[in-house]
């Protein structure tokens, strides 16, 4: 099989090797994606031996012919070829991306998908108005405490009304309401819990280390010591996720993770998504044994938000659209996922260029504006964030807004290691502790952002840039992007790192992934 791919290859190139020699031969060159098309073509031509049709050189001729007489430059482009011959290159306008059917059909179909949506905010979100805030943050409070309880260290926890501040230890938990370094160099921070507030004095350097990554608003357990009317922090606890064993699939099943896909954007890269679509539909050609195997185990795409850039998000966005209908945006974007094979279970989550409710947590994307999306079989649309099992592993999927947030204040954190940022969200056991930056957060009845449950997988988009690292027991991945440099992040000096696949092996959480920038570097590393 292996060896006939090769034959099929060769025989196909060298029909190519003719047109390019043709060309050239007139003084012209062909770009690389017309190039692309020819190959595609012969490539199709002995999947279907016996088709009458011209040959690739007799069709590059015809091309010259007509640009040498229309003046039309020396470049065979893509769309050239299309317009001449738009019969013959009609797969690529309908189908854009053809698929192998038979890896994909070795794919054990009998392996079904095995899900268990565990929350998803879109249908218990409960509004409240302006004065829900302080609902929201009672929830936030009692949820994290009752997680910082499991720690060993909270057994004397006291209340803030309770301490008494002329001597003695104290363990105390709240919400970071203040923070401000002292004359002295010290930090200076104020608790709040659900009988008071009071203030705290971090000196000793391992104090003031413990003291200087915590954010404001996120609620933590506070180690000190009264001396005379003042708290002088001993230790900052962060509420943290625990060393537990991570749950595993009992079969060998394979979980890709995207994000930040960005159709309608001038920027999608089409050709890069195009490449990853017949990767994944098995393209012939293209793949090597563990390539293979993995497709056949293939079961679950995860999509974590911005799969449009959306309409109006920033400022003069529609001069860097191509599409500036929000409902033609998601039909594009179902356009490209209708070729996801259909035994591959998807799921999408919103994000913040997503049409849905902008405050988090966000309702899946409404029906109205994704009906293509919603028709696909083999979709299914959900909140973000959102937890959910697949083949018994947990899930946390989260577009990942506040990451800007916690980039910007924690130092020493950049957008090239976002997995760092994931950490800060993890330990503080909340994905987005920090209010009133750029984060929208709704005023909601119960703060649906505690990491209540840890999970297996932690997967985050947004910052357009790939991290992942196992922190504890959780595997984090943030997924990158299919947008190339915007403007917005030219000026902001951030390089994002689009194209690039993370996959998961379900049953050892181990990560690998796959790079379709360009044609010929589909490469992958291994990471545990
Ligand atoms: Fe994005
Ligand atoms: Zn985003």
């Amino acid at each position: 099989m292996r060896q006939l791919k090769v034959c099929y290859l060769s025989r196909s190139l060298s029909s190519v090797q003719k047109a390019v020699e043709e060309a050239l031969h007139f003084g012209y060159q062909i770009n690389p994606d017309a190039l692309k098309l020819l190959q595609k073509l012969a490539e199709r031509r002995r999947a279907k031996p016996g088709e009458s049709e011209p040959s690739l050189d007799i069709i590059v001729r015809g091309v010259i012919d007509k640009k040498a007489k229309e003046d039309l430059g020396q470049a065979i482009e893509s769309n050239d070829l299309k317009e001449m011959y738009p019969e013959l290159f009609d797969f690529v306008e309908v189908g854009q991306v053809r698929v192998e059917v038979s890896v994909v059909e070795k794919a054990n179909t009998t392996n079904k998908p095995d899900v268990e949506i565990i929350e998803d905010p879109s249908f218990d979100i409960q509004p409240t108005g302006v004065e829900g805030f302080s609902q929201l943050f009672k929830s936030r409070y009692e949820k994290i405490v009752r997680i910082l309880m499991e720690r060993p260290e909270a057994r004397q926890l006291t209340k803030i009304s309770k301490v008494n501040m002329e001597k003695g230890n104290v363990k105390i938990a709240g919400l970071v309401f203040s923070k401000k370094p002292t004359k002295t160099g010290g930090l200076e921070f104020t608790l709040d819990d659900d009988t008071g507030n009071t203030s705290l004095l971090a000196l000793s350097p391992e104090a003031k280390k413990s003291a200087s990554d915590i954010a404001l608003d996120q609620c933590v357990m506070v180690d000190a010591e009264a001396v005379q009317g003042k708290l002088i922090v001993k230790n900052v606890i962060q509420p943290d996720i625990p060393n537990k064993l991570a749950s595993t699939s009992k079969k060998t099943v394979y979980a890709i993770f995207l994000s930040d896909l960005h159709i309608g954007s001038n920027k999608f890269m089409d050709s890069a998504f195009n490449r990853f679509l017949e990767w994944l539909g098995g393209l012939g050609g293209m793949l090597n044994e563990e390539d293979e195997e993995i497709i056949r185990r293939l079961k679950y795409v995860i999509i974590g938000g911005d799969v449009v850039d959306g309409v109006g998000v920033f400022p003069n966005q529609e001069y860097e659209l191509v599409e500036q209908n929000i409902y033609k945006q998601y039909e594009m974007v179902s356009e490209k996922l209708k070729l996801v094979p259909k035994h591959l279970q998807m799921f999408v989550i919103p994000g913040n260029h997503d049409a849905t409710r902008q405050a988090l947590p966000q309702p899946m994307i409404p029906r109205k504006y994704a009906e293509s999306l919603y028709s696909l079989p083999n979709m299914r649309m959900l909140g973000d964030p959102c937890l959910f099992k697949l083949h018994g592993v947990s899930v946390l999927a989260y577009h990942g807004r506040s990451l800007d947030d916690v980039l910007a204040t924690t130092p020493g954190l950049s957008y090239e290691k976002p997995e760092e940022a994931m950490k800060v969200l993890l330990r503080a056991r909340h994905l987005a502790p920090i209010f009133g930056l750029r984060t929208p957060i709704a005023p909601e009845i119960q703060d649906h952002l505690v990491i209540d449950e840890v999970p297996d997988i932690f997967h985050t988009g947004h910052v357009h840039t790939v991290g992942y690292e196992r922190y504890k027991s959780t595997l984090m991945i943030n997924s990158g992007t299919w947008q190339a440099q915007t403007g917005y992040q030219a000026n902001l000096g951030i390089s994002p790192r689009p194209g690039i696949v993370p996959i998961v092996n379900l049953a050892t959480i181990e990560i690998t992934w796959r790079e379709f920038l360009t044609s010929t570097s589909v490469s992958s590393k291994q990471v545990v």
